[in-house]
């Protein structure tokens, strides 16, 4: 078949062949080449890792496979994106570019830009779909939770029966770009087949336990859906998902796990909902949500921020449940929600270290990374937004909540091991004669805090409200107007309650609600 007219699927974080709206038109359309680009200045970005394309790679290598099934081969390069697809169109001829839409981080977003406006000045017809609840060019706030649910409930739609194929050389799935990082050994595998298998055991065994096991880094591990790195690079489709929670919330007759289920899609709501911020104000990647919090981003010397940082990456702060979740993270790519925000309110409150900088360590180590949702959470823990309850965790309180025996501790730190509980969560104040009976001098063995907690927490108060105080009405105004989701009918009633009884139950955190915030019935 002469190559001509070819209609080009760009895969992004969309590596699935069913509900995915892009490759359906195509395959409709005429002769179609599927395409995986690999941008070397996505993956040379600060925010890349190599645990994250060891993860695309096994997502492409399922997905090649289920395109093989429909007859059609997917095209991988390794090459800049605009240059690679002049030269496509230079060879072939280019009839129509297809893909979802993408609320990347900035270098996808140049990309993006690019692409748009050579296709226009070529005559060819970009179509974007939307692919999950993110709204493109939102005008009104008001409307985002409508659309969400009418998204959420359209039919899924079907694989195509099959494609006309185009062949090419290509550089084939097993080279990897050239990007920083290590291989953790414990991250979670990619792909479609074990997307759908993490999803069937979460909702028909493991959702049972959701709600109590959420919080401790000790349960979340089996009670979480674990479904964040698939989601994120697109293995299923979010509606996918929904449909699935909804589907089994229906024939189940069993009250208590209709309960689970409906917080659990509680969540799948909220990854839209922090998605459309950035999607809304991309700035927020790199700029406080806030820009009066700006100044709280260089209180350091930069050789403080370099040696705290460096400490609290390779989980020597010295306080130990600090430290065992950055182990955890660093070798497994994954963390639960509560102990995320808790590394994240440590680093910026704590230790005062700029969120750019210890977001960009977690970007990288998150398996699931997805700027959308990252940005935004790590600046909410970090109380830039103006307009959240100011919520400061407190590592040893959180130690004695989520993890009381210490057994998660223990797990990650060998060397605290034989430390028994009464000093477990606070080593540095064990005397010199129990530090060597138990293996662990402190300083030695390992590292006593670098800075007092109860002060610390004192100065982060301070400062915080400082700024906050002089936040102009505007400026908070704006940030709501723009940001926060109105209550609505859509949210699931029964999260209600558990979202109430949540934040009561928070004592092992400093919290202070916003004003303007708290007389707004609005979630950021
Ligand atoms: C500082 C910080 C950074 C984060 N960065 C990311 C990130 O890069 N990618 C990411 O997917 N999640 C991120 N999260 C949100 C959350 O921690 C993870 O989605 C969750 O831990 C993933 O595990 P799971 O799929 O088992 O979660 P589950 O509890 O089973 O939730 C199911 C899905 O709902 C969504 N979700 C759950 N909680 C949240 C939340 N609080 N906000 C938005 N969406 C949510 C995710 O898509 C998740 O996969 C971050 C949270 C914090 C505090």
């Amino acid at each position: 078949m002469p190559l001509r007219d070819v209609h080009v699927v760009w895969f992004k974080r969309d590596l699935r062949v069913a509900d995915h709206a892009a490759l359906s038109a195509a395959c409709e359309a005429g002769p179609v080449l599927p395409l995986f680009i690999w941008a070397p200045q996505v993956w040379s970005a600060e925010d890349a890792s190599l645990s994250q394309a060891m993860f695309v790679r096994d997502s492409l290598q399922d997905l090649a496979h289920a395109l093989q099934q429909l007859g059609l081969h997917l095209h991988v390069y390794h090459h800049d994106p605009l240059t690679l697809l002049q030269r496509l169109h230079a060879k072939f001829g280019i009839a129509g570019l297809y893909s979802h839409e993408e609320t990347g981080n900035q270098h996808t977003y140049t990309i993006d830009q690019q692409v748009q406006v050579w296709c226009r000045m070529q005559g060819i017809v970009w179509q974007e779909w939307p692919q999950n609840g993110v709204v493109r060019r939102l005008s009104d706030r008001q409307q985002w939770q409508a659309q969400w649910a009418l998204r959420m409930q359209a039919p899924v739609i079907t694989v195509p029966a099959s494609g006309l194929a185009v062949r090419l050389p290509d550089h084939g799935l097993e080279r990897l770009p050239a990007v920083a990082g290590h291989a953790q050994a414990e991250r979670q595998v990619g792909g479609i087949g074990v997307a759908e298998a993490v999803m069937a055991d979460f909702l028909t065994r493991r959702v049972h336990g959701y709600q109590r096991g959420i919080s401790s880094p000790l349960s979340a591990v089996q009670a979480c859906s674990r479904l964040s790195p698939y989601l994120a690079w697109g293995a299923v489709s979010l509606r996918t998902v929904v449909q699935a929670t909804r589907a089994r919330a229906q024939q189940t007759e069993n009250v208590q796990q209709r309960r689970q289920l409906h917080s659990f899609e509680s969540r799948l709501h909220w990854h839209c909902h922090f998605m459309q911020k950035l999607e809304s104000e991309p700035r927020i990647e790199h700029q406080s949500f806030y820009r009066g919090f700006e100044a709280l981003q260089s209180r350091l010397p930069d050789a403080a921020v370099a040696l705290r940082l460096q400490a609290w990456q390779d989980a020597q702060t010295g306080w130990p449940l600090v430290d065992a979740c950055m182990q955890m993270l660093n070798q497994s790519g994954w963390l639960n929600f509560r102990m995320r925000a808790m590394l994240m309110s440590t680093a910026s409150y704590l230790l005062q270290l700029p969120w750019r900088q210890s977001g960009l360590h977690l970007a990288r180590a998150f398996v699931d990374y997805e700027p959308g949702i990252h940005w935004p959470q790590v600046q909410m823990q970090s109380g830039t937004t103006g307009i959240n309850t100011l919520r400061i965790y407190h590592p040893v309180k959180q130690a004695l909540t989520q993890d009381p025996q210490g057994v998660f501790v223990r797990q990650w730190l060998p060397v605290l091991r034989q430390v028994p509980d009464s000093w477990i969560f606070e080593p540095w104040r064990m005397p010199p004669g129990l530090q060597r009976r138990y293996g662990c001098l402190i300083g030695r063995d390992y590292p006593a805090p670098m800075v007092d907690i109860g002060e610390a927490i004192q100065t982060a108060k301070q400062d915080w409200f400082a700024i906050r105080q002089t936040m102009p009405a505007h400026a908070v105004a704006d940030i709501l107007q723009r940001h926060a989701s109105r209550k609505s009918r859509h949210f699931p009633k029964v999260d209600r309650g558990s979202l109430r009884k949540k934040s009561n139950r928070s004592t092992a955190s400093v919290s202070a609600q916003s004003p303007a915030a708290s007389q707004l019935s609005l979630q950021f």
